[in-house]
């Protein structure tokens, strides 16, 4: 079953359940109907057999001139007669009534019909209740009653009805009952095969997006069900959303191998044409010095972007490889800053204001790098004869730093794209960045379950505030 299509399977279990639920309907319809039959019968059998008991009568003579009674039935019995009145009724409803003689201790009918009367003639008359014979392979019931009349002690009416014939609109009901639960049960079934394949119909269209996608590798398929909030709508949903940020992810990693291949080619070109320059014009050692120093550049800024992407392959996966521990936040911040104001590009000042006895859990080489990216931004893009401020103190459970400079600032527009990978603002494009700074202070802040916020006003300057959680 496993191997058939939801479809199968869907109708397959709805018309198993619908079976089920017809073949126990129609079994519990027999067994009312035969309760039903069973129990009417009986009444009907018992109510014959009673109503009859007062038309058999014992009359020493017969009453009158016996003219006017010419329509009862009298037979000698004993010193007196015996009538049965026109009122008796031999066969009503299927039930027959018969009179019985047990005078001689035999049995002896002497008036009505019974229709089993060989198979009763063994059955000893009694006032027991109804009983239930089988007689030719028919269920019969019987009911003897005795005679009330004086003088007639002896005398009994038996009742016999068959089962057969009281059960027969029963059985009618029931047969077209049946036939018409089987037509409900093949629409049904027949309904639920095509509303299951309805239903069903926007998963195959899911699926057969999606071996589309395997197939061809069109990351721009998309699956369009109309509207509806129902679970496979959700999954429609669902798998567009997925297919959005596959394409957008696999858009993102081809723009990052252009523009690592692109921020490469520069240095490597560079290096090709210092050395090529060197080996066939070099006539001095001041030429050699030159283009070595050029090339230990381009090296550097090679080695650097490498190592810039190592450790983003690290923080991603293998986050054992920075361990972070209690560390003294203010202590780090302060080194780097005294370290850093000593760089005085631009005639560029720094000053820093730490709180002490800030602690955080991190990792060191992490945090140093964060607090280096800012800081560098900050004289990078700082102007002439600017300043840099570095502020650290804290403020709730967090700690705050923030980098201030008074720079060239970043147009509101480009605010919601400076922490992409690879991003560089147009204006400030140079030969010392590679647009991996601010992303890689981004997920730095994000590994210790931080965050970094920016303002900035063009011209003015720019404020980057790195929030932690204290470590208390
Ligand atoms: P880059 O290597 O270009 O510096 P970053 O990721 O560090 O890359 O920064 C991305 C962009 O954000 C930069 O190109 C620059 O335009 C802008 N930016 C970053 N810091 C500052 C700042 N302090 N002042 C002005 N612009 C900044």
């Amino acid at each position: 079953m496993k191997d058939r299509s939801i479809r199968t399977r869907v109708t397959f279990w709805f018309a198993a359940s619908l079976i089920i639920v017809v073949l126990l309907s129609v079994v519990s319809f027999e067994i009312v109907g035969q309760k039903i039959t069973e129990k009417t019968t009986i009444n009907i059998l018992r109510d014959a057999v009673e109503n009859n008991l007062d038309e058999v009568e014992y009359y020493d003579q017969i009453p009158g001139d016996g003219l006017d009674y010419d329509a009862d039935y009298y037979m000698k019995y004993n010193q007196g007669w015996l009538e049965i009145d026109d009122d008796f009724i031999p066969n009503v409803n299927g039930v027959y009534c018969t009179v019985y003689d047990a005078k001689s201790g035999e049995t002896e009918m002497i008036y009505g019909e019974n229709p089993i009367a060989d198979t009763t003639k063994n059955i000893k008359l009694s006032n027991r209740d109804v009983q239930k014979v089988n007689a030719e392979g028919v269920t019969y019931y019987i009911y003897d009653r005795k005679v009330k009349s004086n003088g007639l002690d002896d005398m009994w009416i038996r009742g016999v009805v068959s089962y057969e014939d009281n059960a027969g609109d029963i059985r009618t009901v029931s047969q077209i009952t049946s036939v018409i639960l089987i037509i409900i049960l093949a629409v049904a079934i027949i309904g639920g095969y095509m509303v299951a394949g309805y239903m069903l119909n926007p998963i195959s269209r899911i699926s057969g997006a999606a071996s589309r996608i395997s197939r061809g590798n069109d990351l721009k398929e998309r699956i369009d069900i109309g509207e509806g909030k129902d679970e496979v709508h959700e999954l429609a949903d669902s798998f567009n959303n997925m297919m959005e940020r596959l394409e957008e992810a696999f858009a993102d990693e081809q723009r990052f191998t252009s523009d690592v291949s692109h921020e490469l080619r520069t240095p490597i070109s560079v290096i090709m044409t210092q050395s090529e320059f060197a080996l066939d014009n070099g006539k001095s050692e001041e030429d050699y010095v030159s283009a070595l120093k050029t090339i230990k550049r381009q090296a550097d800024k090679m080695s650097k972007l490498v190592n810039d992407m190592l450790t983003f392959a690290r923080l991603g996966k293998e986050s054992s490889v920075y361990v972070k521990e209690k560390l003294d936040f203010s202590e780090l911040v302060e080194s780097i800053s005294e370290d850093m104001a000593l760089i005085g590009e631009n005639n560029i000042t720094l000053e820093s204001h730490v709180k002490h006895g800030i602690s955080v859990s991190g990792n060191k080489d992490l945090l140093a790098r964060l607090i280096v990216n800012l800081i560098g931004n900050a004289y990078k893009y700082g102007r002439e004869d600017g300043h840099i401020y570095v502020k650290l103190d804290a403020e709730g459970d967090k700690a705050h730093l923030s980098v201030e400079d008074d720079g060239i600032g970043i147009a509101e527009a480009e605010l919601a794209n400076i922490f992409k990978r690879m991003y560089q603002v147009d204006s400030s494009r140079h030969d010392k960045g590679s647009g991996l700074g601010l992303f890689m202070v981004k997920e730095i802040a994000q590994y210790h379950g931080g965050e970094v916020i920016v303002e900035s006003k063009l011209g003015e300057g720019s404020r980057f505030v790195f929030e932690v959680p204290l470590l208390k």
